[in-house]
């Protein structure tokens, strides 16, 4: 039996259902695995509720994508000024464009699995009751 997530947030995070909260919504559970990424499984199999009412209903997911994309990239602007003003890095937006894409673009490829189906959860829980 699988646990219970009771809250939006709960439900969101740990990518289950947005009905009871029980199932999965994703063939795959693996965070972090590329296989079989953005399948979700046609219901719930605690409850029943179908996760994919229409026909392209997680096209809308990309835009939610974008924005946790625009969030990560940034929260890495922060956190790499922050770096500069304590002096554990040499940091600036124009002076080390290098430094600024190149880590925005690794945190991009390692996280990516996480914010595709993080995404599709918080579509799912937006429009799925
Ligand atoms: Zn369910």
């Amino acid at each position: 039996m699988e646990t219970e997530s009771k809250t939006a947030l709960g439900k969101v995070v740990k990518m289950k259902c947005p009905h009871c909260g029980k199932g999965h919504l994703f063939v795959n559970e693996s965070i972090l695995s590329f296989s079989k990424l953005g399948q979700v499984k046609s219901e719930c199999t605690e409850c029943g509720t179908n996760f994919n009412p229409e026909p392209g209903f997680y096209f809308g997911a990309a835009y939610v994508s974008w924005g946790l994309t625009v969030t990560m990239w940034l929260a890495i602007l922060i956190a790499l000024k922050a770096c500069d003003a304590l002096g554990i890095l040499e940091f600036g937006f124009l002076t080390h464009p290098k430094t600024f894409l190149i880590t925005g673009v690794a945190f991009t490829l390692v996280l990516f699995p996480l914010l595709f189906k993080l995404s599709r959860s918080i579509w799912a829980t937006s429009f799925i009751k």
